[in-house]
């Protein structure tokens, strides 16, 4: 079918205000945040903003009677390709579908759609004293479907875990237009164990099973008190050493990061007033809970990390706090600029590793830098082994573009190489299935059984994942 007569249709079906297919209008859609895309974008053949589940359910039985590829589209923030129309078909823009249907505080639970955004949602929760966790650093702009379809996390990963911990149930349209509910979404019980478990099997799946249209979240307290630990560290592996003692002293914080040296001259050169200590690397440690307890937890990881650190500082005081963090809180923008002509590209950024393995990856990945010639700049959540690496390149400059994608591709290997994965949150997408046998062997054969039962036509989001 030809792009207007797909264009027909959908007006036919959902009126003008849902559709839309002008070139410039498409040309928005043709990337998200991933290098790929900006090396190769690629328009859809139509855009709809869905309003209901009923909208959604129709794209899907005219696109599965035709043929046509859906790819479900939140935010766009994603790194990986995962929401671009590669072959062409109908993107399902969610991001506008975001009402928070209902607040159940008196059961610790929300229902919302999916285009609600993850920051807002929070917001909206702390009226009630309760948060959603998972914080992922596109907070401002995420939605809470694309955190689904990802599993995305973030730098509280290390205690909270990651959003499949609280996704209680879905609404999910598949690809000949069948509505299904999965877990919690008729029942509001916190345990459910009753069925296959298709939620779990939902979140993380990147939109290759389906449509998620509702999503039942568990909620939590939120913690009254925080407090931040700095720690200076002139040995690299001294570093996870310390994670380590701090977990064996008994304590979960619930964030640890580390700078190292590539991120601290980073964040010195982009802003000299923060005057981050120069060292091998830097700790962050935030615990929260309540007051007495983080006190007391506080006073524990500074004992404990000071026998390893030059210098540990522990603050519960707000302005302090915010002081200490600062560092962390820009280095992903300080990371763009440590190259005159650079850009940051986000590619090979999102590697795990063991947590025994953290300082060796690291030295490697400095080396792989060095043997390209490329700058890259090094943080992450250290607490759960996910390094993020941040190459600077032109991106005009072919060379330079042909030597990034060599690195990231040794990234990648590496990772599986330290007993990692390629991607601890942000997901694989198109830019990272090529490493699905490498990562899972014979398991793909039946990730791709699971997908035809639900998808027979192959038209979910098509050259994704596997
Ligand atoms: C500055 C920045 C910081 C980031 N930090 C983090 C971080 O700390 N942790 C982290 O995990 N990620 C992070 N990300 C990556 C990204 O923000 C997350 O993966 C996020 O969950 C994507 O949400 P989105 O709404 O933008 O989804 P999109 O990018 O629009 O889509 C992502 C994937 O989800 C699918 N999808 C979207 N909505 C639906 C739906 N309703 N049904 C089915 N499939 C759907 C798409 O097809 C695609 O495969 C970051 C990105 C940026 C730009």
């Amino acid at each position: 079918m030809d792009k207007a007569a797909v264009k027909n249709e959908l007006v036919k079906m959902l009126g003008h205000e849902k559709v839309l297919s002008e070139d410039l209008d498409l040309m928005y859609y043709s990337y998200d945040s991933s290098f790929l895309t900006k090396l190769e974008p690629a328009n859809p053949t139509a855009v709809v903003m869905p309003r209901s589940t009923e909208d959604v359910a129709q794209v899907m039985r005219f696109a599965f009677e035709n043929d046509i590829p859906v790819i479900p589209r939140g935010a766009g923030t994603g790194e990986t390709g995962g929401c671009i129309a590669l072959r062409g078909g109908i993107v399902l823009d969610l991001s506008t579908w975001d009402e928070i249907i209902e607040i159940d505080a008196s059961n610790m639970q929300v229902l919302v759609r999916p285009g609600v955004i993850h920051a807002k949602l929070n917001e909206e929760l702390a009226k009630f004293n309760l948060f959603f966790p998972p914080d992922p650093g596109s907070s401002q702009m995420c939605t809470i479907g694309g955190m689904v379809a990802n599993n995305a996390s973030g730098l509280r990963a290390v205690k909270y875990g990651t959003t499949e911990q609280y996704i209680l149930g879905l609404e999910v349209v598949l690809a000949n237009g069948d509505i299904i509910t999965t877990g919690g979404m008729k029942a509001k019980c916190i345990k459910n164990v009753s069925g296959l478990n298709l939620t779990k099997l939902m979140v993380g799946s990147e939109g290759v099973l389906g449509v998620v249209t509702r999503v039942r979240l568990r909620c939590w307290p939120k913690p009254r008190a925080r407090g931040i630990a700095m720690a200076v560290f002139d040995n690299l592996d001294e570093a996870p050493a310390a994670v380590l003692d701090v977990y064996q002293a008994g304590i979960l914080p619930s964030g640890i990061e580390i700078l190292d040296s590539s991120a601290i001259n980073a964040v010195n050169s982009f802003k000299p007033q923060i005057n981050l200590p120069q060292a091998e690397a830097i700790l962050l440690f935030e615990v929260d809970g309540n007051p007495p307890g983080v006190e007391f937890e506080g006073n524990i990881i500074k004992e404990v990390v000071g026998k390893r650190a030059r210098t540990v500082e522990w603050s519960t005081e707000a302005k302090r706090m915010a002081e200490l963090w600062e560092g962390r809180s820009i280095t992903a923008t300080a990371a763009a600029r440590v190259k005159a002509d650079g850009s940051r590209i986000f590619a090979g950024e999102d590697i795990s590793v063991p947590l025994s393995k953290v300082a060796d990856t690291l030295r490697q990945i400095r080396a792989l830098g060095d043997k390209y010639g490329i700058k890259v700049v090094n943080y992450g959540h250290i607490g759960d082994g996910n390094v993020h690496t941040a190459p600077v390149i032109n991106p005009e400059n072919p060379d330079e573009v042909e030597k990034v994608l060599q690195l990231v591709d040794d990234i990648h290997r590496l990772a599986v190489e330290l007993e990692g994965t390629t991607t601890g949150e942000h997901g694989v997408g198109a830019v990272r299935r090529q490493y699905a046998e490498l990562e899972h062997g014979l398991a793909v054969k039946y990730m791709q059984g699971v997908k035809d039962a639900f998808d027979a036509k192959g038209i979910m989001n098509p050259g994704k994942l596997f």
